[in-house]
């Protein structure tokens, strides 16, 4: 049977089918042109795009994959955390199709869907430990069943991929600019002197970026030509002006050892967290979100899991940033497991946790 998964969390409205763990069709349209302009995600400007963009895309997925809305058996909606009036959207469209059909709603906690993405296209064995490093989070989970999430390590201030976008934007790089820090990055081996590594020496779990991401802003004011002289024509690319510009090389290591120091930060604390739950008998690493993107992050990520034994799980790209498949997964994982929601499901806005509020499958 089908489950739909419905994601508006942030700037992505995608929509999916799955049935039995399997992808069926998928439809995603990216707010990443209507935020450009602003060098940021506006909330009010994403909530329009989700309410104006949802329906057709709909209509979308239907039509590809030839059904009707009858023949949707479950409707996995995320329920947070994220832009409360995006998530809105997402749920009011969930909430109507579930009433006009009759389908089964099941709320999905975003940040479980990011750390299930990967079994679309892998088996892989729990228990795992999981590293979410997204947008707007960075933490560290044991994941001791695929329902069982337990959350480790957290940041106190900036994600991981909040540090990679504002390193870019300060290099006046095109939004979002993570991507650009890791290719340039590439082209140098890392000055492992240039930035410290952030929030390592202590001896807890949890991540600090704000400190990291003031050293480059603090770097690039002293060193004012560390900045992206126009932004690209069309189908230019970034090295292109770099090169005329001649900064290529110093950009280069800039964004390797920037890149490094994050990547390095991430290893010890995952190497820590792995120590903490030596008993719990982890069969594998999970990396996901946007920044497991990341070059470095995946390369070092692989060679730690190889390290410690454990199977390395790193999502496709395509499954790394927001998407429907990955709600829809989670859903189907909960209802199979005799979980869903009434039509009183709310939205939980970021900063706050997910409760588990789910009521048991009565037929
Ligand atoms: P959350 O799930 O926490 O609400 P989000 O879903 O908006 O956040 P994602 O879409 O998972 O976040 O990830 C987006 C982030 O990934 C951005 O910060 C972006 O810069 C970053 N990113 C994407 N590719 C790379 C890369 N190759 N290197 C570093 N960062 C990257
Ligand atoms: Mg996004
Ligand atoms: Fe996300």
């Amino acid at each position: 049977s089908l489950t739909l998964g419905i994601e508006t969390s942030c700037d992505e409205t995608a929509l999916a089918l799955v049935d039995r763990g399997r992808l069926v069709a998928e439809r995603i349209a990216t707010q990443i042109d209507a935020h450009a302009l602003f060098g940021g995600v506006v909330p009010e400007l994403a909530s329009r795009e989700h309410l104006r963009v949802l329906a057709p895309l709909f209509d979308e997925l239907l039509a590809d994959a030839g059904i009707g809305p009858d023949d949707i058996a479950n409707i996995a909606v995320a329920r947070g955390p994220g832009l409360l009036g995006s998530l809105l959207v997402g749920l009011s469209f969930a909430k109507g199709l579930a009433l006009a059909t009759g389908a089964r709603l099941v709320g999905v906690n975003h940040l479980w869907a990011h750390l299930t993405a990967p079994a679309l296209e892998q088996e892989f064995e729990y228990p795992a430990l999981g590293l979410l490093v997204s947008g707007g989070h960075t933490q560290t989970y044991l994941i001791r069943s695929p329902l069982e999430f337990e959350v480790l390590g957290r940041t106190l201030d900036d994600a991981a991929g909040e540090a990679f976008d504002k390193a870019a934007k300060t290099f006046n790089f095109p939004y979002p600019g993570g991507k650009y820090i890791d290719m340039l990055g590439r082209r140098a081996q890392p000055d492992h002197s240039m930035f410290p590594r952030p929030y390592v020496n202590n001896d807890n779990l949890d991540f600090s970026f704000s400190g990291v991401k003031t050293a480059v802003v603090n770097h690039v004011e002293a060193h004012p030509h560390l900045r992206l002289p126009r932004m690209p024509e069309p189908g230019e690319d970034v090295e292109t002006i770099l090169t005329e510009a001649g900064v290529l090389d110093e950009f280069s290591l800039v964004c390797s050892s920037y890149n490094w120091c994050i990547a390095d930060a991430l290893r010890i604390k995952v190497e820590r967290a792995l120590r903490t739950v030596a008993d719990a008998g982890v069969r594998s690493l999970v990396v996901a979100g946007g920044v497991a993107a990341n070059s470095v992050i995946r390369s070092t990520m692989t060679t730690l899991a190889e390290t410690h034994g454990l199977r390395c799980v790193l999502p496709p790209l395509r499954l790394c940033t927001d998407n429907g498949a990955m709600i829809a997964i989670m859903g189907e994982r909960l209802v199979n497991a005799g979980w869903c929601h009434d039509l009183d499901l709310e939205a939980i806005p970021r900063g706050r946790a997910v409760p588990w509020d789910y009521r048991r499958i009565v037929e």
